[in-house]
């Protein structure tokens, strides 16, 4: 499916098969999920440069190997993930402090990068020793996986949805939340830390309200970029992630099991659903579907 112009219908298109370029491996999708960003990208005019293969949260198997390919990293039939950030610079300020997440000249997959360039191996986890009470902000396909670790690492999680969406917040307790209701509302307690993955800038208010002195709010969403003005103490934008969230997230995964909460979906129709909010869990696209 292909995205030419804002606002316009995704076309079905017949497209070459691409080669993987020098430092690149090409890889043969077997699912990609649709998040609220793939909203976004579809209703932003002039950023993307168009045309592009929309998409961001990739699974396959890598099927060929460039030139210049690390081969302790990359096999062939090796299952990879591509994620939302696709390159970053690797010379900026952030990305030598080990902050790539924030690169001044990032690209991003399905939207400024037409090629899947960054990929990785088989990292969301606090790394915190003593159980912290998080709140979660929008509990939608991220959130009901690190809801999941969180509980796996002996932590307390407390799911906000929009206000009055008792079959998110039912979803959220499913998961392991140890309480949920809208995100108006205050929780039982004060929060250790809280992380808002819905892109709504209204949230960060009320999550700062929310947390103990000395908590920090997390904003997970493309969309915290319209919130870093407001400079709160305590707030941090992470806007993605880094290789190394990724790599730490997937050791952590591989110890636990986590249920995934998936359902098959036609392109339009996914877009549909997360418009409406019509969704729990995470909108996935496969071939053939
Ligand atoms: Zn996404
Ligand atoms: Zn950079």
């Amino acid at each position: 499916m292909v995205f030419e112009a804002p606002g316009s219908a995704l076309k079905l298109t017949e497209l070459q098969i691409p080669e993987s370029r020098d430092g690149q491996v090409r890889v043969k999708v077997s699912a990609c999920a649709v998040c609220r960003t793939d909203l976004h990208v579809n209703r932003r005019a002039g950023e993307p440069n168009l045309p592009i293969i929309p998409g961001h949260e990739i699974v396959g198997l890598v099927d060929k190997i460039g030139r210049g390919v690390d081969s302790l990293l990359f096999s062939i039939g090796a299952r990879v993930g591509i994620p939302w950030p696709g390159r970053t610079c690797g010379s900026c300020s952030y990305c030598v402090d080990g902050a790539e997440n924030l690169c001044d000249e990032p690209g991003f997959t399905g939207y400024s990068l037409d090629d899947r360039w960054w990929l990785c191996r088989d990292g969301f986890t606090p790394g915190m020793r003593k159980p912290r009470k998080f709140g979660i902000y929008g509990f939608g396909a991220a959130a009901h996986i690190a809801a999941q670790v969180l509980r796996h690492e002996g932590h307390e999680v407390y799911g906000f949805t929009r206000p009055g969406d008792v079959e998110a917040q039912a979803f959220a307790r499913k998961v392991g939340a140890t309480w949920s209701g809208d995100s108006t509302a205050s929780p039982p307690q004060l929060l250790d830390a809280a992380i808002i993955f819905a892109s709504v800038g209204s949230l960060v208010p009320l999550a700062l309200a929310a947390i103990r002195k000395g908590g920090v709010v997390v904003c997970g969403g493309i969309y915290s970029l319209h919130t870093r003005r407001t400079g709160a103490r305590g707030e941090r934008c992470r806007s993605n992630l880094t290789r190394l969230d990724a790599n730490e997230f997937l050791r952590v995964a591989s110890s636990m099991e986590i249920k995934m909460e998936t359902v098959e979906f036609r392109l339009e129709e996914a877009l549909r659903a997360l418009r409406e909010g019509k969704l729990n869990g995470a909108a996935v696209l496969g071939p053939g579907i």
